[in-house]
């Protein structure tokens, strides 16, 4: 009796484990941080709770799409914390009540200072990214020698374009710039993602004159990760409207991408060749000795600011460097790392240590499921997972499934038949199909080599 009583109660317990949703949001506060916490997160609510799956609703279509595409794998990621169980998030679309309504349009008598105060306090510029230590080497130098003659001769390179993959110091460069010419300018510095939620945010509220003003009176326009604007067709035509209209008043424009003009993905060919139609230059993974110089230079600021000697000799500094293979923030994640265990351990590290951090390193960022391929593939793609995941045979959708069926199969250890019950049910030889294609693409196309290369570092940098 006692015995079954026990049963029971675990039982219960693991049965009845149910979400507290405000513990959630404010775990979601801390960890994506206000701004994006209370634009897009705070808004979302629970419905209803399975044991292995939440139905959450949002006020709108394009909120969901948005929530999915950026947030979604992290969000997931964040509920399994509260409950394990939970390997999948529906969202319901509920309309906005009427009392939320009258909310806005009471806020809307103040929205000329609203619209401009938030975006301005976007536009700040992060002083910790200057040109003074961004460091020079082989991979980033042309990118570097032509950032600063663009802020010597204003609109001399028109528009200047910075291509590169993720975390090799395009948004460093584009600070720099922004740092260096905004005292003697208007400088408007912006991510591509938040110029969206401006842009939609004008529409909502019905103050697209005030947006379009306010983006057009910069004299220095730098737009951040403009590949985020791919597939997203209202954004693009504001965009357009917006270069050209700084173009033709000779403001300088800066942009950054994670590939060259051309290369951009469901990008209007209009906006590709003005991308293309000033200066393009790229930023190439760090070679080793650049690797070096930012591990000693990064030394060294800690020195510096903590009055703190952190021994790493010059075995372990090389080794280091030749380890970290994808970007520069990635080095710089093994690097505060090696110096962390150095701190606690108070000795001065061997390269059998550091093996030892870095298989940690490596070992933790390699628990790669099914779930996150999808999530940053079809973030990558910028198309939806519910996209991803349908019927739907049209390229732009099955390439990125195939793509994730392909990665499943080579990064995780699940068989044939469960990658394909993971992709709405389909069956093994779907599966087979799929990493047949894209191996053969793989090796063809280079197009494809590289999305496949940088989806693989997205993956295990997270
Ligand atoms: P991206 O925008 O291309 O993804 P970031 O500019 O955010 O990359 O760079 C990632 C990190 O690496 C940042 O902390 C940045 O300061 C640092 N970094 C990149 N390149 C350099 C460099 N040449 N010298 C010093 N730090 C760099
Ligand atoms: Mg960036």
């Amino acid at each position: 009796m006692e015995n079954q009583t026990k049963k029971n109660n675990v039982f219960i317990s693991e049965e009845e484990k149910t979400l507290s949703w405000e513990d959630v949001q404010s775990s979601f506060q801390k960890t994506f941080g206000s701004e994006i916490y209370n634009s897009w997160l705070q808004k979302i609510s629970l419905v209803k709770e399975y044991n292995d799956y939440l139905i959450l609703s949002v006020p709108t279509r394009f909120f969901r799409d948005w929530i999915v595409s950026r947030y979604l794998d992290k969000i997931l990621e964040q509920l399994k914390g509260f409950k394990q169980s939970l390997n999948r998030i529906e969202f319901k679309i509920v309309e906005e009540t009427r009392a939320n309504q009258e909310f806005e349009k009471l806020h809307e008598i103040n929205k000329v200072s609203e619209i401009k105060d938030s975006i301005i306090n976007y536009n700040r510029l992060n002083s910790n990214l200057n040109f003074d230590n961004f460091i020079k080497g082989k991979s980033n130098d042309i990118a570097l020698s032509y950032s600063q003659k663009v802020c010597d001769e204003l609109s001399r390179y028109n528009p200047f374009y910075i291509c590169g993959g993720v975390g090799l110091g395009k948004t460093h460069l584009l600070n720099a710039i922004g740092l260096k010419l905004q005292n003697e300018n208007n400088v408007m510095y912006i991510s591509a993602e938040r110029f969206m939620y401006h842009f939609i945010k004008s529409i909502k509220k019905n103050d697209m004159v005030n947006f379009k003003d306010f983006f057009r009176k910069s004299s220095v326009f730098i737009i951040d990760d403009i590949q985020f604007i791919s597939g997203k067709e209202s954004l693009q035509e504001e965009f357009f409207h917006t270069f050209n209209s700084l173009m033709e008043k000779g403001s300088q424009i800066i942009i950054s991408a994670d590939r060259s003009p051309m290369k951009l993905d469901r990008v209007q060919d209009r906006i590709k060749s003005r991308l293309s139609g000033g200066l393009v230059v790229d930023i190439d993974v760090p070679e080793y000795d650049l690797k070096v110089k930012i591990i000693r230079k990064k030394l060294e600021e800690i020195q510096n600011q903590f009055q703190e000697n952190i021994n790493l000799n010059d075995d372990v500094i090389n080794y280091i460097a030749s380890e970290s293979k994808t970007s520069i923030r990635e080095l710089i994640g093994i690097l505060n790392r090696v110096i962390a265990f150095s701190r606690v351990h108070k000795k001065n590290l061997t390269i059998l240590d550091c093996k030892n951090i870095l298989k940690d390193i490596f070992n933790q960022i390699r628990v790669i499921t099914v779930d996150k391929i999808q999530n940053v593939v079809s973030n990558y793609f910028n198309i939806s997972l519910s996209e991803m995941l349908s019927e739907r045979r049209s390229r732009p959708l099955a390439r990125p499934r195939q793509i994730a069926m392909y990665l499943a199969k080579k990064m995780t250890s699940r068989s044939l038949p469960e990658i394909g019950r993971r992709f709405a049910n389909r069956d093994h030889t779907t599966v087979i199909h799929a990493v047949k294609t894209i191996t053969r693409l793989s090796e063809q196309d280079d197009e494809m080599k590289r999305n496949i290369s940088q989806i693989k570092s997205l993956l295990l940098e997270q």
